[in-house]
């Protein structure tokens, strides 16, 4: 490793479900076979990280440094690598790593592997000066997006538009919960002329406003029912009760999509609201050809993000921020 490279760094680790994170200062990793030391420049925060701090999804490597949505530059490589790495701008997304082998692998399903692990949940992730990640696993980030504007298309915008493609050809489209992934993939949604149906927590004006200023077609309360019959529903905000909400507004044959990796439960609801053929799905996780596919797109189109800086020791107040929904867009810290 060069010499500029500290031994050790300052980092925001997780030693328990549900503890605020700590500032610590801890040893810069190093390398291992296939990976990169990287600067970390800026990493967005996610409502996944929410459910990692609060203890909602299950067995975190602790402790853990959380953050997957991470931009920065490579400042070391594992031995045995090609130099051409080093200096390059990568973005570490979620999939921190698959097994390669098993049928869902070899399917192209990845995000499905039960040996994947996962950055800011096996492995350590973004909120720290430096991190490791598995090369193979990167990806390039296109020229036009500052380091902090990058940062929320790694989760935000990869599993917004992983939905979005499952929701299918879909016109008019609901998105229920307006926060970090659909201010970005509404504008992926106007960029291929589809109607927006945009739901938010009751009363929330400034999302609302927020949605309209990005060309939603139409706001309302998640308790409202849209003007008009939806082909397609994605369901970002984690509330169980959204689902038959959303199945109510779907037209025949139309689909619901739950985004969120941890959703509380699903109430009861009459058969005859999925009669028709409409049909409930999830998306889990996200594939490197998602990552291929849409950041290029995002960059064609091309997205902005609206982001909120934190300084490495607020981690805390920002995600407090986030589970308030105290601001519009995606928070990011920068290190
Ligand atoms: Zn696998
Ligand atoms: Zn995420």
């Amino acid at each position: 490793m060069s010499s500029i490279i500290p031994e050790q760094m300052r980092a925001m680790v997780l030693t328990g479900p549900g503890n605020p994170l700590t500032l610590e200062t801890v040893d810069v990793p190093r390398p291992a076979t296939n990976e990169l030391l990287i600067q970390v420049s800026a990493c967005g925060i996610c409502r996944t990280d929410l459910h990692v701090v609060d203890g909602e999804l299950a067995d975190p490597t602790l402790p853990l440094i959380p953050g997957h949505q991470i931009v920065g530059n490579i400042v070391a490589i594992a031995d045995g690598m090609e130099s051409h790495w080093l200096g390059r701008r990568v973005g570490v997304p979620w999939l921190g790593g698959s097994c390669g082998s098993c049928a869902f692998c070899q399917s192209q399903q990845e995000n499905l592997c039960d040996q994947a692990v996962y950055t800011g949940y096996q492995r350590d992730g973004g909120f720290a000066e430096f991190t490791v990640a598995d090369s193979r696993y990167c990806f390039p980030l296109p020229e036009g997006f500052a380091d902090d504007q990058a940062a929320p298309l790694l989760c935000a915008g990869l599993i917004g538009y992983r939905a979005y493609r499952r929701a299918g050809d879909s016109k008019r489209l609901g998105l229920y919960g307006f926060g970090a992934a659909a201010h970005i993939l509404i504008q992926v949604a106007k960029s291929q002329q589809k109607t927006i149906f945009a739901f938010t927590r009751p009363g929330d004006a400034q999302a609302q406003q927020f949605a309209l200023s990005l060309g939603a077609d139409w706001v309302g309360d998640s308790s409202q029912s849209p003007p008009a019959a939806l082909d397609a529903a994605i369901i970002f905000a984690p509330d169980g009760t959204l689902v038959p909400a959303a199945l109510k507004a779907v037209r025949k044959g139309g689909r619901v999509v739950c985004a969120g990796i941890h959703m509380s439960d699903i109430p009861g609801f009459p058969y005859q609201d999925l009669w028709g053929e409409r049909c409930i799905c999830s998306v889990a996780n996200l594939t490197r050809r998602d990552g291929e596919e849409f950041l290029p797109l995002a960059a064609a189109i091309p997205v902005k993000t609206e982001v909120h800086s934190y300084p490495l020791d607020q981690v805390n107040e920002a995600l407090n921020d986030l589970r308030q929904g105290r601001f519009t867009g995606a928070a990011v810290v920068i290190p």
